[in-house]
């Protein structure tokens, strides 16, 4: 049970419930001798109707009240920053109880309303481009700090009674490599998924992954959902350079991956593929046909992303119309495209922007070297 203490600090030790899916509820449940329905009835509490209090849970016995008050906590981080873009995109940025930070972005739209969830304190991946990778990495998020961002989002969106402002759509693309983080991000995606929690369909929850093979294949074993995979180059030489992940995973591998993945899902799934456009880089009439020969056989959706820049990141946005050309040789070939229009980057919400505040940095290298999927603190 070690994993599932919120402040396991030897002076309280006490299980925080945002850890737990209805499975784990369950558990925890019958431990105590309770009914298994229990779980439910908690989960309803805590995500659906954002109760913390245990004495307002009405349906359960005082005794069963009593005791997860003395026993547990139903505790998220503190929010130490909340900024709205002009173009209505939100940012938080929240406190973890180790003092590290992490970001959380809103993206509302017409139709719906799409939450980029962080999954690490920082990322080990170290892609060339990417603002967090370059900021270092510090640890795993806990289930608990994965599901508290939506927690937190959906009862902060709440507050601004604003009608149709609802969180619709979960994406793991914000800060943290997910997959490098498999069972915490599979729990906190259960809970997402849970008609009991947030009731997201499969369509509406999004794991992104740079590429780590073995856990797109566990993925697919214990999830239905949608995966996103950060191409961003269709050879080997180019993408070692930009995603270095690709230097142990290449692009053969992984394509059978992407494979093997959709053959697991329900009918008419498909992949997105995220492509960063870099001025000069990766953004060639020959790069787009390259591009086509590696997703052939794949039922894709390719999100064009232009590069969003940061500081001494060396690397220019490629010029509009260089990006409408590459979109059109893509999109002449039937794939289906998006060109992501940046948002929320007046407040560093952008992708890639997201940096937090990562305490001790250095445990980068060592994770990188040796990814370990699914790894706990
Ligand atoms: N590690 C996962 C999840 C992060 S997702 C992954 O790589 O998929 C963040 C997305 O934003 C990725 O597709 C990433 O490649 C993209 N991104 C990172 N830096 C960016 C930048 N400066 N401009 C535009 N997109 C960027």
């Amino acid at each position: 049970m070690r994993s599932l203490i919120a402040h396991d600090n030897g002076v309280s030790a006490i299980l925080n419930l945002l850890e737990l899916d209805r499975p784990g509820l369950e558990d925890y449940f019958s431990e105590l001798g309770e009914k298994s329905f229990r779980a439910s009835q908690v989960i309803q509490w805590i995500h659906q109707k954002g109760v913390t209090d245990f004495q307002q849970m009405s349906n359960l016995s005082q005794a069963l009240r009593d005791h997860l008050q003395h026993n547990t906590v139903i505790h998220v981080p503190e929010v130490v920053y909340d900024a709205t873009s002009s173009d209505g995109t939100r940012k938080w940025l929240l406190q973890l109880d180790d003092g590290n930070r992490i970001e959380t972005v809103y993206i509302p739209e017409d139709d719906r309303g799409t939450l980029c969830v962080s999954s690490q304190v920082g990322c080990a991946l170290d892609c060339s481009f990417c603002s967090t990778g370059r900021r270092g990495f510090n640890r795993n998020l806990r289930t608990a700090e994965i599901i508290s961002q939506v927690w937190l989002a959906t009862r902060l969106i709440d507050e601004e009674k604003k009608p149709g402002r609802k969180v619709t759509n979960v994406v793991l693309m914000g800060m943290g490599e997910p997959l490098l983080n498999f069972d915490n991000v599979v729990r906190a995606v259960r809970i997402m998924m849970d008609d009991f929690a947030y009731g997201l369909s499969k369509r509406r929850v999004t794991v992104s992954t740079a590429g780590v093979v073995p856990a797109i294949d566990r993925l697919g074993d214990v999830l239905d959902m949608r995966l996103a995979v950060s191409l961003h180059a269709s050879d080997d030489e180019l993408r070692n350079s930009l995603v270095p992940i690709n230097r142990k995973y290449p692009l053969q591998q992984l394509m059978a991956a992407c494979r093997r993945f959709i053959d697991k899902q329900s009918a008419r799934s498909r992949i997105t593929f995220e492509y960063v456009l870099l001025d000069g880089v990766n953004d060639s009439d020959q790069h787009a046909q390259q591009l086509i020969k590696l997703v052939k056989g794949i039922p894709t959706l390719m999100n064009l992303i232009p590069f969003n820049p940061f500081a001494g990141s060396g690397y220019k946005t490629s010029p509009i119309k260089r990006v409408e050309r590459f979109n059109k040789i893509l999109a002449d070939a039937g794939i289906t495209t998006v060109v992501r229009r940046t948002r929320g980057d007046d407040i560093d919400a952008a992708c890639g922007q997201l940096v937090g505040k990562i305490e001790d940095k250095s445990r980068r290298h060592r994770r990188f070297e040796e990814p370990r999927i699914g790894m706990q603190i």
